[in-house]
């Protein structure tokens, strides 16, 4: 939003500067006034770099969407957050879908700025050795995307959301065999360490299995 509203502000001051070149060139004396290169060009070139972070952006948020949607099998929306939206945020979750008021899950869901960066890093890395943030990253996403779907509880949402962790990454660009080893991973290494409410009924034959092929057990 910041960065938005720079990059206008930047393009304007660029027209403003041309247009009175435009109006004030000849002077009295018939003379005509040279183009502000410099002016006109530091502001283009300000807004530009401004446009290249809001359009990764985009980019970024378009493939998680396109994902996430593949997964819950209907159109999500996926926003990740942005650093200026991180100075009035002070929860510790990573990231979160509000309920309406009716109690249903809306179609939209916000991960956090450092979730997003561990998403973005994997995206762009062979995903052959990813980092553990970069593990919960995946699986964060699927968690969320999980809560779309409509599952209200928190640990109904993990144990489904780790049954399709492997073709959350695969929708991603994983490999079958690195989306496989991620979503082991997860349920290795990190979910017997989350804390109470959002474990139990896991696993083969507990509550939440759903016997799916793709289950990292
Ligand atoms: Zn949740």
């Amino acid at each position: 939003m910041v960065l938005t509203l720079v990059l206008i502000g930047f393009l304007a001051l660029a027209a403003v500067v041309s247009v009175r070149w435009v109006l004030t060139r000849v002077d009295a004396l018939g003379r005509i006034a040279p183009f502000p290169k410099i002016s006109v060009g530091l502001c283009v070139a300000i807004a530009l770099g401004c446009a290249v972070p809001l359009v990764l952006h985009a980019r970024l948020e378009h493939r998680l969407t396109e994902a996430a949607s593949q997964i819950a099998g209907e159109h999500v929306h996926v926003h990740c957050q942005t650093a200026g939206e991180t100075w009035t945020d002070a929860g510790a979750e990573l990231g979160f879908v509000r309920w309406g008021r009716d109690g249903v899950p809306e179609r939209r869901t916000v991960i956090k700025y450092d979730p997003c960066a561990d998403l973005r890093s994997w995206l762009a890395s062979d995903k052959q050795r990813p980092s553990e943030d970069q593990v919960i990253a995946v699986h964060v996403l699927t968690h969320e995307t999980m809560h779309m779907f409509g599952i209200t509880n928190e640990a109904q949402a993990e144990c489904a959301a780790m049954q399709r962790d492997a073709r959350m990454a695969q929708a991603l660009g994983a490999t079958p065999a690195q989306a496989q080893a991620l979503a082991h991973r997860y349920w290795l290494d990190v979910y017997p360490r989350m804390p109470d409410g959002y474990t139990g009924g896991c696993g083969p034959g507990g509550t939440w299995d759903e016997h799916l092929p793709v289950a990292p057990w």
